[in-house]
Formats: C-alpha cells, sequence, structure tokens
C-alpha cells in the first residue's frame, strides 16, 4: 500500500539488538535457559507477558468488543485426531525439506537462500562443491502425541498446528446456540505448535506460539469483498498502533504458493529488519473446511436460513502473537543521544506498552517525598498498569522506563510538597510539564484514550 517500496528497514532496530534488550529489561528469555536452550522455543518474562497481553487486547478490542457480528471461541489444543485427517493437515501440512548428505543437516527446501550450511566459513546450502543436497521430500509439521493410557497407533493425536480447526468443529454448537447470521465470525486466541526447521531470527518463528485467528462465514457469492475487507481492517489494524506504513505491504499469493485449503492468501507483509516476512495471511479458505468435516462427520455444517441454505465460504485473518509482538518490538526500537548521553527508547504506542506510567519520588530517600509518591502509585495502578521507583538516580530510572517503553513517569519533588503538583515526563517528546497531583489519573486515562 505504501506508494514507493522500501527495500530495507528504515530504524535503529536490527533483530539481535532488540533480542538484548529484551533479555536484559525481562520481557524474554531463551526457554530452558540453564540446560543450553531449546531451539525456537522462547519464555516471556514480566514485561513480555504484559506487552503481549496488550497485543491480545488490542485483537480482542477490535475483533470481538468493537464489533457486533464476531463472537469468541477458546477451543481444547488436543482435538479428535479425525479432525486433522479431515482437514488435509495429516495428509499435506508439511514442508519441502532437503538433507545434505555432507554435513548432515535439513532444510527448507524454499528458504535454502536464508539458510546456512554446516561448513564453515558458512555459505548458503549448495555453496560449496562438497555440497550434496537430497531432492526436497515432505515433512509433516504437526507434533504427535498419545492420549490415554496406550501408546499405539489408535492413540494417536495431535497439538493443534492452527486454531482454526476448532472453530470449524464447533459450527454447528454455535450457529444453534449464539445469535450470528452470515456474515458473522468466530474468533480465538490459543497456542499452536509447528515442528519447524528452520528456526532462528528470535521470535520469528517458534515451535509452540499463540495464534489469534478469526473465521468469518459469508454468503459464497460475497467471499472475494470480505476476503479485500479484512485484508484493509487488518492492515488498518497493524498502522493504528504505530506500525510505521513504509514497513507494510500487501502480497497476492501465487497460484502455485496457496495452501491446501485456499482459493486466495494475501499476506500482510512486514519489511522486519531481516526484509519483508509475513506477518498475517488473510486467507480466502473457501468451503473447504465445513465441506470436508461434514462429509467425515457425517454432521452437516451448513447455514439454514428462512429461504435459504448454503455452505459459507468463509475468510481468515490469521496472526501470531509473537510476530505482531515483534514487529511492534521493531517498529519501536529507536537509539538516540540527548543531552550528549545515548538512550535507547522503545516507542510504543500507549496502548501497547507494559507500563503506562512511572511514579518517582526524585529523591528515593526523602521520606516526604515517597509519602507523596506511594499513594499515587496506588491510586494509579487501580485503572492503568502502573510502576514505582525509588532507587537510583533519577536519569537511570528514566533511562530504564524508556527502554521498557513506558510512555509518562510523574516526580515528585520539593515542589510538590509545597503545592501538590508533580511533574508528567513525556517519553517521545521529554517534554515535562507540571500538573496537579489530583488530576493525574484522569490526565492519564483521557491521553491512553485519544493515543
Ligand atoms: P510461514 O510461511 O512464515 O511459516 P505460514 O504461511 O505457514 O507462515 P500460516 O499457516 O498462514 O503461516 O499461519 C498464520 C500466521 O501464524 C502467520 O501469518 C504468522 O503470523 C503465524 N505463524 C505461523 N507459523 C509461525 C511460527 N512458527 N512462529 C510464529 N508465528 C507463526
Amino acid at each position: 500500500m505504501a506508494a514507493e517500496q522500501l527495500e530495507q528497514f528504515e530504524g535503529e532496530a536490527t533483530i539481535e539488538k532488540v533480542a538484548s534488550l529484551c533479555r536484559r529489561r525481562g520481557f524474554v528469555f531463551p526457554s530452558s535457559d540453564i540446560y543450553g536452550g531449546l531451539g525456537s522455543s522462547f519464555d516471556f518474562g514480566h514485561y513480555g507477558v504484559l506487552l503481549n497481553d496488550n497485543v491480545k487486547g488490542e485483537w480482542r478490542r477490535s475483533m470481538i468488543q468493537e464489533r457486533d457480528d464476531v463472537v469468541a471461541l477458546d477451543s481444547a489444543i488436543i482435538l479428535h485426531p479425525q479432525v486433522w485427517v479431515a482437514s488435509g493437515h495429516v495428509e499435506g501440512f508439511s514442508d519441502p525439506l532437503v538433507d545434505c548428505r555432507t554435513c548432515k543437516l535439513r532444510f527448507r527446501a524454499d528458504q535454502l537462500e536464508q539458510a546456512a550450511c554446516g561448513k564453515r566459513p558458512s555459505r548458503h546450502p549448495g555453496g560449496y562443491s562438497e555440497c550434496d543436497l537430497t531432492e526436497p521430500r515432505a515433512f509433516n509439521m504437526m507434533f504427535e502425541t498419545h492420549v490415554g493410557a496406550l501408546r499405539d497407533e489408535a492413540s494417536v493425536a495431535y497439538l493443534r498446528p492452527e486454531t482454526a480447526q476448532g472453530i470449524f468443529v464447533n459450527f454447528k454448537n454455535i450457529t444453534s446456540s449464539l445469535r450470528v447470521k452470515p456474515p458473522f465470525g468466530v474468533a480465538q486466541i490459543g497456542k499452536s505448535f509447528r515442528n519447524e526447521i528452520t528456526p532462528g531470527n528470535f521470535l520469528f518463528r517458534m515451535r509452540e506460539f499463540e495464534q489469534m485467528e478469526m473465521e468469518f462465514f459469508v454468503p459464497p457469492a460475497d467471499a472475494a469483498e470480505w476476503h479485500r475487507y479484512w485484508v484493509d481492517q487488518r492492515h488498518s489494524w497493524h498502522v493504528g498502533l504505530g506500525l510505521r506504513r513504509s514497513h507494510l505491504r500487501v502480497r497476492a499469493h501465487a497460484a502455485e504458493e496457496l495452501s491446501h485449503y485456499s482459493s486466495a492468501t494475501s499476506d500482510i507483509e512486514y519489511l522486519y529488519p531481516i526484509g519483508w516476512q509475513e506477518l498475517e495471511g488473510v486467507a480466502n479458505r473457501g468451503d473447504y473446511d465445513l465441506r470436508q468435516h461434514s462429509e467425515a462427520s457425517g454432521t452437516k455444517l451448513e447455514w439454514i436460513g428462512h429461504e435459504e441454505r448454503y455452505v459459507p465460504h468463509v475468510i481468515e485473518p490469521a496472526i501470531s502473537v509473537v510476530r505482531s509482538t515483534l514487529a511492534f518490538l521493531c517498529d519501536a526500537y529507536d537509539e538516540e543521544v540527548v543531552a550528549e548521553r545515548p538512550r535507547t527508547v522503545l516507542r510504543l504506542h500507549p496502548r501497547l506498552a507494559p507500563v503506562k506510567v512511572a511514579v518517582l519520588p526524585l529523591i528515593g530517600r526523602d521520606g516526604a517525598m515517597t509519602e507523596k509518591a506511594r499513594p499515587l502509585y496506588e491510586e494509579l495502578r487501580k485503572s492503568i498498569s502502573a510502576e514505582y521507583d525509588d532507587t537510583a538516580a533519577i536519569g537511570k530510572r528514566y533511562r530504564r522506563q524508556d527502554e521498557i517503553g513506558t510512555p509518562w513517569a510523574v516526580t515528585i519533588d520539593d515542589q510538590t510538597l509545597a503545592d501538590d503538583t508533580v511533574t508528567l515526563r513525556d517519553r517521545d517528546t521529554l517534554a515535562q510539564e507540571r500538573i496537579a497531583i489530583q488530576g493525574t489519573k484522569q490526565l492519564l486515562l483521557d491521553r491512553l484514550d485519544s493515543s
């Protein structure tokens, strides 16, 4: 949608810098760290949890709360194994892989250009004359497990690789219990699992990740129009929460790229520091899933109105929390020099920021100041995420808040003791204004609301 398409990420972020800040400031830790980590798995620390929650909250707000045509669902992670046979995942949810007989590593055949081979100095697989690559083979990405006491063929089950199927198999439950009528959607946030072969790039591709998916059921004739509508809606959501327009583009899949279920897909791509990559997919799944499950289960999944009866077509915007969070982090990451000192700042949209306001007594040891600061903090935290900090020099405390993206800091100083005013510092402009202590909460709520 940008007139001129950028080739390179514009800004100070690199994946390494963002990963390092995330670790240093307690957003994200390598999973099982003390055992050397586990590939493509991460644990979220305090600020990571708050940030992810805000991303999910904003998704829920725009997909469910502010609409009257979308309802929520939370389906099980382990579904009846036949679900995955009918959906086509047992047969077709695979990536093409090649093995290198020389270095014994395995690569995605469609991503050889981004992969590094096992020899040093590393080149792309196939880059050395000794590289001996096999023909591509399909590798199913679903994690298998067993349900019940016996471990045999009959007890095989799968950890879901997408949340969507839980929605399709509940179609009848939802249409018969809730006041819905096409066009309507069902939205779900939950963990999905994929045995990804090309890990790396921090949060970008994980083996266990939360998806935010919405299946929008429409009359077949209206599917193409609704597909365009959802691409636009989702694009606006990303822009509204701060991603630069120039870092976003919409790319329609070519016929040979389409998933087994899709009749049209457009990816909303983001220009991560590693290049343009899929941020969110918006697929037109047609009537594929409802028909497959109707046939396999014997339960007709269709819409029956007063004068009509049809199998709806489905438009699906699907994104993971981590890809969204990573894009917000990259876009927000900034480094600058202020008063001859470097500062790193996350210019997160205030609604996404893990902490909205820090309450800081100018002198942490000053009992009169802390006596004013503490009740203000306790009042603020009832309504918004707030943090109290009376350690270290004030400059250091500001820098810490800048690095976790806190948009506002309230400082209690000598003047507060005299006239009950505080300083409100803005993370981005660094402007400081004097405001009444009593009005602080309402002012922040108003700013958050209008941000
Ligand atoms: P990719 O080609 O990048 O692996 P995909 O086309 O397989 O992605 P979809 O099946 O369309 O992805 O999944 C929908 C969304 O889920 C993606 O747009 C992305 O935001 C997210 N997603 C998919 N796989 C992963 C993963 N391994 N880690 C994190 N997020 C993922």
